[in-house]
């Protein structure tokens, strides 16, 4: 399976797909992650609260893949907000993942009871002229926690990693990322597999398809336009979930899917999640 790129906003290209690791042990994310690049992913989405970038690491090398052809994301925890401790984080964290840089790093939540992120993101503007960060962005933020960065620094993000899925199609932070050419990351992308993937809608357009509810779904965040970083430790499931690439949904199949919007979020508040900090 031949997965696109999208570029972002420096040139630089990101796989449409790749495979995300939060809540797999360190123990089991090599084995996760080696199954993964076998299936054909390229893009890797860790983070340094996940306690798994050791794991990830090992599997990169083992891998053999080249380093130019493989995409590492890895996030800054709340706790290692500022500028300071954040340069510390990101040396903690290259250092795990047994990398000399990432193509991605992003702030994992604005916390803005804690004030930082702006603080936080010119250590950000640093790494990414050293070399170290072939790109950076955010996660969680709001459109008022971009305004404020953008008007505050002078790197645009190049993504935002936000919670996204069919019952959380977040048109105003899609709409507030195309007016900033930032790209939207979709995280819980299928919803963490609670419920979304048995609602009768999306299994009727599986059914039309040939295809799981899980395929229908990446499909509709690839056709929006989505990066996606489905998780899986199964490897049929793995596999499963890279196997999207040779059919299409059509409008009615969309607008049915548009359809299941409740606005509602599986995961924290960004407004005011402030664990760690
Ligand atoms: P997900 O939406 O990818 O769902 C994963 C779960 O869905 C699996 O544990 C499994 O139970 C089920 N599943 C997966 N493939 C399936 C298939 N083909 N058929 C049936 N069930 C299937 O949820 P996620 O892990 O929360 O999100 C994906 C990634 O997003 C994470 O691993 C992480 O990398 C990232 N993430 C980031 C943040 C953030 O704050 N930035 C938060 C949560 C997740």
């Amino acid at each position: 399976s031949k997965v696109p790129s999208v570029t972002l906003n420096n040139g630089v290209t990101m796989p449409q797909l790749g495979f995300g690791v939060w809540q797999v042990p360190d123990d089991e994310a090599a084995t996760a992650v080696s199954t993964a690049l076998e299936a054909g992913y390229r893009s890797i989405d860790t983070a340094a609260i996940y306690e798994n970038e050791r794991g990830t690491g090992r599997a990169l090398a083992s891998s053999g893949i080249p380093r130019e052809e493989l995409f590492v994301t890895t996030k800054l925890w709340n706790s290692e907000q500022g500028h300071d401790s954040a340069l510390r984080a990101f040396d903690a964290s290259l250092e795990k993942l047994g990398l000399d840089y990432v193509d991605l790093y992003l702030i994992h939540w604005p916390v803005p009871s804690k004030d930082a992120y702006v603080d936080t993101y010119r250590a950000f503007e640093k790494i990414q002229a050293d070399g170290r960060a072939k790109a950076i962005g955010v996660s969680n933020f709001l459109p008022e926690h971009l305004e404020r960065l953008i008007a505050e620094t002078s790197v645009v993000p190049a993504v935002n990693q936000i919670e996204l899925h069919p019952q959380l199609a977040q048109a105003a932070s899609r709409e507030a990322h195309a007016r900033h050419g930032i790209a939207t990351e979709a995280w819980s992308p299928l919803g963490q597999g609670r419920g979304l993937l048995e609602v009768p809608a999306i299994v009727a357009v599986a059914r039309k398809h040939d295809r799981t509810p899980a395929q229908v779904v990446l499909r509709w965040h690839l056709q929006l336009g989505n990066v996606v970083i489905p998780k899986s430790v199964t490897p049929s499931r793995i596999r499963e979930n890279i196997d999207v690439f040779d059919f299409e949904l059509d409008a009615e199949d969309l607008a049915a899917i548009a359809a299941l919007d409740e606005g509602r979020r599986l995961g924290p508040d960004p407004a005011v999640f402030d664990a760690g900090a």
